[in-house]
């Protein structure tokens, strides 16, 4: 065993069933170890070499692990640096508003005013009770009358409330410590805006709920006030006008949407990582994605190709439950996909053809038409190419 001058960078251990999970919150970067990597790890750290390390394992148990391996993990993960592995010239980006101190961060997340937020969301299940009219229907998304300004119009409110949602999410986080970095990217061809807080697998599993949920439950709080004050409006007389009345309604819809949204558990949502944290299942989708494969290896009579057997038997027995979610959920949003989404593209295509072809003299398509069509099929188009993109080259990608 050849000695490699190693650094022990900063790095966090939190208990996960019989294993680790290690990792650095400089990288972003975790994974699940056994405990004997934990105390390797340790020992690295008080100033043994790996030719050491390897030594005191002989001397104990006859035989000693893989160091070579381990140590180009660890320095992957941005655990250790060796000669070999140095750290990057510059280090990683820092987190988006970092400037949010842990301090501040729980002032909008403490117990009152989780208490607050779960007495609002009280206060309006009971209004609801007694009055149901106040839950909209599809019609709060119908508008028959100046139709695209007003679709404009609740697109950009539902940017507005996404950045909402992403901000709870990152306060969340920030008042545990830990730092996030905004993203777009794609969950199958919706394109989404999320926050990466691959830091909290640095907290202990309880703490990691609160980050993980903050979205959904600002959220659950919007929809809980707007219909306490449509309630008021109807109630009390506020005398809102009637194009104020349907903007909120569409927005109590759309925040109802996300909700229902986050129970998609068959791509990556909020109500997604909180069920595999709760069932300490790390990467249940990747791990059902590869059971699938070989499945479908298997039926064509093929070896199976990818090695499933360090997986813990309980994340192996959630899987076959899992994958059935994850065929029901694809095939409702392939419907989705043939009879909504692409229907709708394809009729903005025609619209855009006529406008072109249409005489000089024809009424010309309102600029608000034209937005609110070019927002909708840009994000159609970008989420479809990034979902194909990501189904043909398959990077290795490690994630804990
Ligand atoms: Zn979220």
């Amino acid at each position: 065993m050849q000695d490699i001058p190693l650094q022990v960078l900063p790095y966090s251990v939190q208990p996960d069933g019989e294993n680790f999970i290690i990792g650095s919150a400089r990288s972003g970067k975790f994974l699940s170890v056994p405990a004997d990597v934990v105390a390797i790890l340790e020992a690295f750290k008080a100033g043994s070499s790996p030719a050491q390390v390897h030594q005191d394992y002989l001397r104990r148990d006859g035989e000693a692990p893989d160091l070579d391996d381990l140590i180009q993990v660890l320095s992957s993960h941005g655990i250790l640096s060796t000669a070999a592995t140095p750290l990057p010239e510059s280090p990683l980006p820092r987190g988006h508003f970092d400037w949010i101190t842990p301090a501040m961060g729980r002032v909008l997340w403490n117990r009152y005013t989780l208490a607050v937020m779960a007495a609002i969301v009280l206060a309006a299940v009971v209004t609801l009770w007694r009055d149901p009219v106040l839950l909209p229907g599809w019609r709060a998304l119908y508008f028959p009358r100046d139709t695209a300004i007003q679709l404009l119009g609740l697109m950009l409110l539902g940017m507005a409330s996404t950045f909402v949602h992403e901000m709870a999410h990152l306060t969340a986080a920030r008042a545990a410590g830990v730092s996030c970095r905004f993203s777009i990217g794609n969950q199958l061809w919706f394109v989404v805006w999320y926050t990466d807080m691959s830091g909290i697998w640095a907290l202990p599993r309880r703490r990691r709920y609160l980050p993980i949920l903050a979205g959904p439950l600002i959220d659950l709080v919007s929809i809980a006030l707007l219909v306490l004050v449509l309630a008021a409006d109807r109630q009390q007389g506020w005398g809102f006008a009637p194009y104020t009345v349907s903007l909120l309604s569409a927005l109590l819809f759309v925040n109802l949407l996300r909700i229902v949204w986050q129970c998609y558990f068959f791509i990556r949502t909020d109500f997604y990582y909180a069920l595999s944290n709760l069932f300490g299942c790390k990467r249940l989708l990747q791990d059902t994605e590869d059971w699938l494969r070989n499945r479908w290896a298997r039926l064509r009579g093929r070896v199976e190709a990818i090695d499933q057997s360090g997986l813990p038997a309980h994340e192996r027995r959630m899987i076959p439950a899992y994958a059935a979610i994850w065929l029901g959920g694809r095939g409702i949003a392939f419907s989705l996909l043939l009879f909504v989404q692409l229907p709708l593209f394809v009729s903005y295509l025609f619209l855009l053809w006529e406008s072109i072809t249409a005489p000089a003299s024809a009424q010309p398509v309102p600029v608000t038409t034209w937005l609110a069509g070019l927002l909708f099929s840009t994000l159609l188009i970008a989420g479809l190419a990034m979902w194909a993109r990501q189904l043909w080259p398959r990077k290795g990608k490690i994630d804990a």
